[in-house]
């Protein structure tokens, strides 16, 4: 390919989205993109894992400041921070669990195991578009946890802690 028409294509590229700036991403393909809530953070990711769930655990719940939270898994090799990674802070919430946020809005981003190199599970609730249908939560967990002000009001398979044991 010319230099010229890798230009013209960098220009499609930055312009699509009704001439909203589409940020430079290694992934051509991202499926998702997020971001926290003043904005310095953004990632894209191109699939799940699996399909996030809804983890009722009292860390989750004050992780987010919300009756739970809501994870799915990604490859790290499928995942990038296309901004302001500089900016995410971590916080050890068990020997092997980091939990990162934004260091200037606090927005909770993701939880990630320490002895798992691999996967990443990403906050859903700072991506910027639905999900697929092929990708809505299947799960809820640690329902034991869950506090008496929330009511699980749907038909998902519900779990007392991890899926392996179910209520
Ligand atoms: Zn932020
Ligand atoms: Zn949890």
């Amino acid at each position: 390919m010319t230099n010229s028409k890798l230009s013209i294509l960098m220009i499609k590229i930055q312009y699509k989205n009704n001439g909203q700036v589409k940020r430079r991403s290694k992934f051509m393909d991202s499926n998702y993109s997020g971001s926290c809530l003043c904005g310095k953070i953004r990632y894209e990711f191109g699939k799940f894992k699996t399909n996030p769930n809804h983890c009722h655990c009292s860390m989750c719940r004050k992780f987010h400041g919300a009756a739970y939270g809501t994870y799915g898994m990604v490859g790290l090799k499928d995942f990038v921070w296309t901004e302001g990674e500089e900016f995410l802070k971590k916080y050890q919430s068990s020997s092997d669990v980091e939990r990162g946020f934004c260091s200037v809005c606090g927005s909770s981003l993701y939880y990630r195991r320490t002895t798992q190199e691999k996967y990443i599970d990403i906050a859903i609730g700072t991506l910027d578009q639905d999900l697929k249908t092929e990708n809505l939560p299947t799960q809820h967990i640690f329902v034991q946890n869950k506090p008496n002000w929330y009511q699980i009001d749907d038909k998902l398979e519900k779990y007392s802690g991890f899926p392996e044991r179910k209520t």
